[in-house]
């Protein structure tokens, strides 16, 4: 079996012959289809987010067909089409009993604590994959992890319609907080030196954010990650407003706590998603509305180009995915 893996920070190939994944109880075996990049791969292929063990298979945004469904699971069957939910929570401990699952103590992330799912195929708990219909297109399929943080950044918020938001950022996640922006019924502003990216963040329906310092905003969400962009969009925040952190950076930032304390501002770190509400939350969205993520991609490359199609994710406009060969035979 093929995966796509780390060998060292900076160092990603296609390894070959791996063994097939087993089938756990609760598990189902997805045949993977798709699966998109995103700024915490670009982190632990960097080295800035340490992983377990080398070689390392990435990945966490995929897409594929149940080919297996263990002994005590039958939820799912083979040949659906399902969406992969890559966090694992333990549903047992206190922040996962209360519904907040993203503060899971035992939470498990495939990619980061599990090996990923940038493989052929991969086992993953079956209550962690979704149906999706067969005619919604592969480039919406693949979005749906990276587009459940986003709905989910804005809903933290508090955004009312009519809102003004300014986005800082507009890298892969950045382009969907402003789908999220705008499907909420609020206006998207967005800020973002590269000129390809907030090229991009227009024509998903943003305006480009003038740079005068008094445009403020009753909601600021922090999309880049970037510690010198946080101290600048806390000072873009209108009195009493809100800012959600989504990109995150170990450096520490610089802020005034004179603007925090004069304008009454609230700060809010917003990790992933809650399951089951989440992934449930999209997928009925996408059902109901004309929200159409794969909008954001820009770049597919196929299995062998992989190491390609990293090296390039950080620098281009756009998001980046990686399409798989649909050869799976059903097992069982
Ligand atoms: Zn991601
Ligand atoms: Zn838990």
């Amino acid at each position: 079996m093929k995966a796509v893996a780390l060998l060292a920070p900076e160092n990603v190939a296609v390894l070959d012959g791996l063994p097939e994944p087993s089938c756990g109880p609760g598990e189902v075996i997805v045949a993977v289809h798709g699966v998109g990049l995103c700024g915490s791969d670009l982190a632990v292929v960097s080295g800035r987010r340490a992983v377990p063990a080398m070689p390392w298979v990435l990945g966490h945004e995929a897409f594929g067909v149940v080919v297996t469904v263990g002994a005590d699971v039958s939820s799912r069957r083979p040949g659906q089409r399902v969406v992969i939910e890559p966090n694992y929570p333990c549903m047992a401990c206190g922040p996962c009993r209360s519904g907040g699952t993203a503060g899971c103590r035992d939470r498990r992330a495939a990619g980061i604590t599990e090996p990923g799912l940038l493989a052929e195929r991969v086992a993953v708990p079956a209550r962690c994959t979704w149906p999706v219909p067969e005619d919604w297109d592969d480039t919406d399929v693949v979005c749906v992890e990276p587009l459940t943080v986003a709905l989910h950044a804005v809903r933290m918020s508090g955004l009312e319609p009519g809102d003004g938001c300014l986005v800082v950022g507009a890298g892969a996640q950045g382009l969907l907080v402003c789908l999220a922006v705008r499907h909420a019924g609020g206006v998207a502003y967005v800020s973002e030196p590269h000129e390809g990216r907030a090229a991009l963040a227009v024509e998903m329906g943003a305006h480009a954010a003038g740079t005068d310092p008094d445009e403020r905003f009753p909601v600021v969400i922090e999309a880049s990650g970037a510690p010198e962009a946080f101290g600048r969009a806390l000072e873009r925040v209108a009195p009493g407003g809100c800012v959600i952190a989504v990109g995150q950076s170990a450096v520490p930032a610089e802020i005034s706590t004179f603007t925090l304390v004069q304008r009454r501002l609230t700060v809010r770190g917003c990790l992933i998603y809650d399951h089951p509400a989440g992934f449930a939350g999209t997928i009925a969205t996408l059902a109901a509305s004309d929200l159409r993520p794969g909008r954001v991609l820009r770049e597919c490359y196929e299995l062998a180009d992989a190491p390609k199609a990293f090296e390039r994710a950080a620098d281009i406009a756009g998001k980046t995915w990686i399409s798989l060969p649909r050869n799976e035979e059903m097992t069982s």
